[in-house]
């Protein structure tokens, strides 16, 4: 069924088919009809699902209609948990403003990189996206007031609260005006997310997209046994010999982040580590680099599990497994994305046999095992 028959303006036509978006995916059918009419909406939807366009574009046609680009004040505050996930939905508003004719701006902000620029940046914007802290640090200078905001998104929520959020974002709640609509998207109902919706949302429409404790079927995932001596030289093996292109490799720590992408690099794979104590330009340098591909091998700790959309990435690889279940999902939730065919592998060693037992059965899923004993490693 195309977008019009869900109210959105023709006017968005072309960027649509631009971005082939032929067909609404489900949350946009159900959402961008209620956002529309002004109503708020509790979406429990994963990324990858649609869910940044189907508040983006009802949202945008909201401002173009009533014209209201003219403030000086933003009046559209989407709070997000990650710099990362702050860029991205920053981009998808940025793919749909060439259709409008208000000229309305939109903004993202965040913590790890210049201030000042950001203040000048905020002289007029329509639309702010950002995170909590960073926001909150901008008020305090005057920078930015949100007393016009009209709708309010919360985007990635169980995120935002499972990072410790939850202060700054009541700080923020208290700043805002009362009569406004408020939008709220989590990958997961958990009891946090069910406290804010209740503080937060009016009569909402609630979309249950896609439960977590699914993973999405168009994944293979499959797991070799393996060493923990040879996980290293059966990682290049998989890169090399299958020659894979666009790999996210995930670790627990942003140490192993490191001696992992040493390891890959010495070997000569196109390599670049991702993690929280790296500055935000070198992140945002190395996943634009990957997105491009001229990086093949990407290696991240789960700063990049969530939210993070890369267009066609074929493979996750769990170098090492994470702790909960959720976030296994989440992870191999990165490929196979839109409707597209993904793979997941996972290396484990004996000592992480018995958790990846768990993780299946919480997934409802068995994940075809491969002995790595047989592969001939030597010269990787
Ligand atoms: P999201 O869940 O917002 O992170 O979106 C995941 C991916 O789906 C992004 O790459 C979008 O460009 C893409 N996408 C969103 N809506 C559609 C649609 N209606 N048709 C095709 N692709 C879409």
């Amino acid at each position: 069924m195309p977008f019009s028959q869900f109210g959105l303006a023709p006017f968005f036509s072309k960027s649509l088919s631009h971005f082939n978006y032929a067909e609404p995916t489900p949350i946009q059918s159900a959402a961008i009809p209620a956002i529309l009419k002004g109503q708020d909406v509790l979406g429990i939807a994963k990324t990858g699902s649609g869910k940044t366009a189907a508040f983006v574009l009802p949202i945008l046609q909201q401002l173009e209609v009533a014209q209201i680009s003219q403030h000086r004040d933003p009046t559209v505050l989407v709070l997000v948990p990650t710099r990362e996930l702050a860029d991205q939905v920053t981009q998808v508003f940025r793919e749909f403003l060439p259709s409008l004719t208000s000229g309305v701006s939109c903004l993202a902000v965040y913590g790890g990189v210049s201030i000042n620029t950001q203040m000048q940046a905020l002289r007029r914007v329509d639309v702010l996206v950002a995170t909590p802290g960073r926001l909150l640090d901008l008020i305090e200078k005057n920078a930015v007031r949100l007393a016009n905001i009209q709708t309010l998104v919360l985007d990635e929520a169980d995120k935002m609260l499972n990072l410790g959020f939850q202060e700054e974002v009541d700080q923020l709640l208290r700043l805002l005006p009362v009569k406004r609509q408020n939008l709220l998207f989590s990958a997961t109902l958990s009891e946090d997310v069910s406290a804010m919706q209740r503080l937060i949302l009016k009569d909402p429409l609630v979309l249950q997209i896609d439960e977590v404790g699914e993973s999405p079927q168009q994944i293979h995932q499959e797991g070799y046994f393996v060493t923990e001596e040879r996980k290293g030289v059966l990682l290049r093996y998989l890169i090399k010999h299958e020659q894979l292109q666009q790999v996210l490799v995930f670790v627990s720590s942003h140490k192993k982040a490191d001696n992992v992408t040493a390891k890959l690099v010495k070997n000569k794979i196109n390599a670049c580590a991702i993690h929280s104590k790296m500055g935000q330009n070198v992140r945002r340098d190395a996943l634009k680099k990957f997105k491009d591909g001229r990086v093949t091998v990407l290696v991240s700790t789960d700063l990049l599990a969530r939210g993070i959309d890369i267009d066609c990435l074929s493979y996750v690889i769990n170098y090492e497994l994470p702790r909960s279940p959720k976030d296994y999902i989440h992870r191999i939730g990165r490929t196979g994305r839109a409707g597209a065919s993904g793979e997941a592998i996972s290396l484990i060693t004996p000592a992480e046999e018995h958790h990846f037992g768990v993780i299946q059965k919480k997934m409802g899923q068995r994940v075809a095992m491969v002995q790595s004993d047989g592969l001939d490693l030597r010269g990787y």
